[in-house]
């Protein structure tokens, strides 16, 4: 942009052309008269001869001297005449002269001979030569020689022609510093002409302008602000910085000369044309705006400073715009803009209420919603007021008063209290807060107040919880831990004694299933009520689902066994629940203090292993803790350790029980298959009964790793007898409840290569007792895979009838005891004869267990019973025992049977 002004180069020196035309007609005029051009100090004249022709004829004389005379007086008036020519031709060249002379440019003429024919003063005083140096006839060349001999010309006389005659001319520096423009011509006539000017103030001027011009330059170059500059005429682009260069990402030389529509996209273009015209119609010359411009996809936002730069004619010639990339910034302010409006939005809306108050004056200067409770008004009307103006004054002291408190304390101040609010009076939490200026002085006051109420109570409630049972209300575990806790703190160093009651209820699980929860929840309230009214303000607590604790004191254990007896009693009664009378009772294990132990957790483990040794015995009998009890305990969880390295030790088999046809005699009883009953031979205590282990089994969860290898072992036997009769295997409901028993039973059908049909699962109702949905579908699964599903057990439950109905069974295996029973009483025929019927109406075959006698088989064989199964067939042995009967050696079958029978 500056170029155009600074490199003004010669345009403040007369123009040579000028000069040129000034001093040509001189030369035209002076030409003729070259031959009597004096070098001499003054402009001599040209030195004019005129002639004539004399007669020397007398008679003529006579005329002549008329003629004479006559000529004489032309001659005189020609001379006259010439005179005045000469003296105005003088008076002309004078005035040349002198012009030319005054001149500020050196001049130097020459002929066509190359002959100086002038050369003015300002020529002689610029080079520093006298008139003198300049003779007459001396040529150009040979006054150039003179000036290379003084030291005033630099160069050769034929190098300076042709410099000289450039159009830009010849600069000669002279030894004084100063510098010569020359510039030489040739004229029509062959002459020449050759100005010289002293340039030296323009040359030092445009040298330091050049300078300046360059620092400007890199001072623009190197600001981080995009400059660029462009003509108003045309709106072309004259200068571009780096910064301008960086961010358009086009080169200067790409911008410079054009137009903004010629480099940047439309819409740029013309938000460019847009600020360019409001900065030249602004009056203040200068017009600042964001711009939007584009730059390849991305959308950039500019600041802009946009100025005329004007003439010495005060005419707009120039803009300059000044921008700068402000997009991050705008971004980055928007988004300090919005986290402001965001914080603004969570303190409105934080659930606890929020006021600031300034330390000087105690005015409240922020509130949020939450405050507005508080504050009984809205929170814009808060603030600007003062704790005074708001509260009665009563309030407003305590406020205040608390406020000095915190304020004094510089830190953090908590306290309950309540406050009325138009909710009535709530519990709130107040926290204080100063906050200190640089100073370390108290400048404001955060106050939150949260509303606890609720709070507060559900932690009262949840600690009740923690120590109560929900359904009935009474103390938990927990709870009664903690009361006999303290009865042992009270009556220990005493004679006092006291019992603990374990109470168990009997059948709930029955009811439950029977009924339906709702019932149960009912039964175990009604429960409750008549457990407290026997306890007469005793402890009383429910320890589980259907086990509750007393806590008796009085005489030891006569006390404790009366209270049990009474509970008994009291339970007894039929509970009349939503118009269903429901018939429960209850089994009880009794501990003394300080007998049975001195801490809660033992008294209470004891009356416990008393109330499993009662249940043991009977259920709704009474036992009391005897230490023995412990023992029995104490073995089962050793047991219990011993059962779990059993299938790794070996120390599990098989016996195999015979299953027969129900022929008249035991000789007409065809055996069909095989009981798989699982056996423990324990390495110290040797055989281990499975009524005692499989429960432990069960409890434990080691069923299912246990479950899986009688299956495997018994499949396994069955496929390799040469004689395919069928096994049986037990499942017991936890291999339903916990492992993938459809999975488990395939593949090892797969893996032993045992046809399915061989193979006959038996179930309990246990199985659809847990989870009846899940039980029936596992069970059509297992059918799916060609294997027989039978009911163990039948009769000895609680509701087997319906389960025959959910699924259908391929066997019914009636219970030993109605078997044992046949003979006894008349009811065990009838339903045996009743359940034969019901299975046949139902296309399930019937299997009597627990047969011992030829009467009971008899019987069974009358009345259609489909098998028979019992000591009387055969006993449970290791399956060498019936080697014949599956086929492995020859012998008598039936003679094995006997033997073993
Ligand atoms: P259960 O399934 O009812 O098995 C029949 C039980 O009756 C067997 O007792 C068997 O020895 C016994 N028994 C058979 N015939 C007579 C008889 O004529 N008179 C008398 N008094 N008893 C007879 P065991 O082997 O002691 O099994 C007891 C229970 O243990 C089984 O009753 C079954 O519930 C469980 N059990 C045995 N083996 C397994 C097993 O492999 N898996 C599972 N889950 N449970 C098993
Ligand atoms: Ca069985
Ligand atoms: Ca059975």
């Amino acid at each position: 942009m500056a170029d155009k002004n600074w490199q003004a180069g010669g345009k403040d020196s007369i123009p040579a052309r000028a000069v040129l035309r000034m001093v040509a007609p001189l030369i035209v005029i002076l030409a003729p008269c070259a031959d009597a051009w004096a070098a001499s100090d003054d402009f001599a004249p040209p030195n004019y001869v005129g002639s004539a022709d004399p007669n020397t004829i007398w008679i003529i004389l006579l005329g002549g001297l008329v003629i004479a005379s006559f000529l004489m007086a032309i001659g005189l008036w020609v001379l006259s005449a010439l005179r005045k020519v000469k003296r105005s031709q003088l008076r002309r060249n004078a005035f040349i002269s002198s012009a030319l002379n005054n001149l500020n440019q050196g001049v130097v003429m020459t002929d066509a001979e190359r002959r100086i024919i002038f050369c003015n003063d300002r020529y002689l005083e610029i080079y520093g030569l006298a008139r003198s140096d300049v003779p007459r006839n001396m040529t150009g060349p040979e006054l150039l020689e003179l000036r290379r001999r003084r030291g005033v010309l630099d160069i050769s006389v034929e190098e300076f022609y042709a410099r000289s005659s450039r159009p830009d001319g010849l600069i000669t520096e002279l030894p004084d510093g100063r510098s010569v423009l020359v510039k030489h011509f040739m004229l029509p006539n062959g002459g020449s002409v050759a100005t010289h000017d002293d340039c030296t103030e323009q040359r030092k001027l445009s040298r330091k302008l050049a300078s300046t011009t360059q620092f400007l330059e890199s001072v623009l170059d190197n600001v981080p602000v995009c400059v660029a500059a462009k003509n108003i005429e045309d709106g072309r682009y004259i200068f571009a910085n780096r910064a301008f260069e960086r961010f358009s990402r086009f080169s200067r030389d790409h911008i410079v000369g054009k137009r903004a529509d010629e480099i940047f996209s439309p819409g740029t273009a013309a938000s460019i044309d847009k600020a360019d015209r409001s900065a030249l119609d602004a009056p203040e010359g200068y017009f600042r705006s964001e711009l939007f411009v584009e730059r390849g996809s991305e959308k950039r936002i500019l600041a802009s400073n946009r100025v005329v730069a004007r003439n010495e004619n005060n005419e707009p010639e120039f803009l300059i715009a000044l921008f700068d990339d402000v997009t991050e910034r705008r971004s980055l302010s928007r988004e300090l803009e919005n986290n402001k409006k965001f914080l603004e939005l969570v303190v409105d809306n934080i659930p606890v209420s929020l006021i600031v108050e300034r330390v000087s004056d105690g005015r409240y200067l922020l509130a949020n919603r939450s405050a507005e409770t508080i504050l009984n008004r809205r929170r814009e009307d808060a603030t600007g007021l003062t704790a005074a103006d708001i509260f009665n004054p009563r309030e407003a002291k305590l406020i205040i008063a608390r406020d000095e408190a915190a304020i004094k304390k510089r830190g953090l101040l908590t306290e309950e209290h309540p406050i009325s609010t138009k909710d009535g009076l709530r519990l709130f939490l107040t926290r204080r807060m100063t906050v200190l200026d640089d100073t370390g002085e108290p400048q404001y006051l955060i106050k939150t107040h949260e509303d606890v109420t609720d709070r507060r109570q559900t932690e009262s409630r949840m600690a009740h919880m923690a120590y109560h049972d929900g359904l009935t209300d009474l103390p938990n575990r927990a709870a009664f831990l903690q009361a006999l806790a303290q009865m042992i703190e009270a009556c220990a160093g005493t004679d006092e004694e006291f019992a603990v009651l374990c109470v168990d209820l009997d059948g709930l699980k029955e009811i439950n299933d029977v009924f339906g929860h709702a019932m149960g929840d009912k039964l175990l309230i009604e429960v409750a009520s008549r457990l407290q009214d026997s306890a007469r303000g005793g402890v009383v607590a429910r320890l589980s689902g259907d086990e509750f604790g007393l806590i008796i004191d009085g005489k030891q254990p006569a006390s404790g066994k009366l209270l049990a007896e009474q509970l008994g009693e009291a339970l007894a009664n039929e509970f009349l629940i939503d118009g269903k009378s429901v018939r429960t009772g209850c089994t009880t294990g009794i501990s003394v203090f300080p007998h049975n132990g001195s801490d809660a957790a033992s008294l209470l483990a004891n009356a416990g292993a008393a109330l499993f040794r009662a249940k043991a015995k009977s259920r709704g009998s009474i036992s009391i803790f005897e230490p023995e009890m412990d023992q029995q305990i104490r073995d089962r969880r050793v047991l219990h350790q011993d059962l779990s390295v059993a299938i790794r030790n070996g120390e599990l088999s098989l016996h195999y029980q015979p299953q027969a046809t129900s022929g008249a005699t035991v000789a007409t009883s065809e055996v069909i298959g095989f009981e798989a009953l699982a056996r423990w031979l324990h390495p110290v205590r040797g055989f281990v009964p499975p009524g005692e282990f499989i429960p432990l089994a069960e409890e434990s969860g080691l069923i299912v790793e246990m479950g899986e290898w009688i299956l495997r072992e018994a499949c396994r036997e069955a496929a390799s007898w040469p004689v395919p009769l069928q096994v049986a295997i037990n499942l017991s409901p936890a291999q339903f409840m916990h492992g993938d028993v459809v999975s488990l039973v395939h593949s090892i059908l797969l893996e032993t290569g045992l046809a399915p049909d061989r193979l006959e699962l038996e179930i309990t109702e246990g199985v659809l007792i847990e989870d009846f949905d899940r039980g029936v579908a596992l069970l059509r699964r297992l059918k799916a895979l060609g294997v027989r599903i039978s009911m163990d057990d039948f009769g000895s439950g609680y509701s087997s009838l319906s389960y025959l109905q959910a699924f259908p069974f391929d066997k019914i295996k009636i219970d030993r005891a109605f078997v044992m029973n046949l003979g006894r009483n008349p009811q065990s025929a009838a339903i045996v004869r009743a359940v034969i019927d019901l299975g046949h109406g139902l296309e399930m075959s019937i299997v009597a267990e627990g047969v011992e006698t030829q009467e009971q088989l008899g019987f069974l064989s009358e009345e259609g019973c489909d098998a028979v199964q019992g000591y009387f067939i055969g006993k449970p042995f290791p399956i060498g025992q019936y080697a014949a009967l599956v086929g492995r050696s020859g012998g008598d079958v039936m003679e094995t049977v006997r033997k073993t029978g």
